[in-house]
C-alpha cells in the first residue's frame, strides 16, 4: 500500500513528518517525537498521528500516553516501573490465591464430611 494514498476521514494525508515537541532538551535544542506524527491533510487540518497504527488525535498530547499501548506486548516485564507488568503479575497473584483459597475450600468441606462422620459413629455408640 502506498503511504501517499492514506487517508483519514477520507481526507487524504499530505504530509507524515516527526512532531516538535514543546519542550526542548538540555542544551535548548528542538526535540522531535519520532512515534508522534504530525500529519497534514488535503483539507488543510493538521492531525497527529501513532507510528505504529491507525490511532490518530487532533489533540498531539494524547498520542504519547497511547505509545504505551504498542509498548506494553513485545517487550518482556522489566519491573515495577510497567505498570501492564505489575498488573500483570497481581493477575497471577490473585490466580494463584483463588486456586488456593479453592483447595482449602475443598479440603474444609471434607474435614466437614469426617466431621459429620464421627458424630454419626459417636451418636451411635452413645445411643
Ligand atoms: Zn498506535
Amino acid at each position: 500500500m502506498n503511504s501517499a494514498l492514506r487517508t483519514i476521514d477520507s481526507v487524504p494525508v499530505i504530509t507524515d513528518e516527526p512532531t516538535l515537541a514543546p519542550m526542548r532538551d538540555k542544551a535548548g535544542k528542538p526535540i522531535f517525537w519520532q512515534q508522534t506524527r504530525t500529519l497534514c491533510l488535503a483539507d488543510g487540518r493538521t492531525v497527529y498521528g501513532c507510528a505504529h497504527c491507525e490511532y490518530t488525535s487532533e489533540n498531539v498530547l494524547s498520542i504519547r500516553p497511547h505509545l504505551n499501548v504498542h509498548k506494553a506486548r513485545p517487550t518482556t516485564p522489566t519491573g515495577d516501573d510497567d505498570p501492564v507488568a505489575a498488573l500483570v503479575a497481581r493477575l497471577a497473584e490473585y490466580d494463584r490465591v483463588a486456586a488456593e483459597r479453592d483447595e482449602w475450600k475443598r479440603r474444609a468441606k471434607a474435614a466437614e464430611r469426617d466431621l459429620r462422620a464421627i458424630r454419626k459413629a459417636i451418636g451411635g455408640v452413645q445411643s
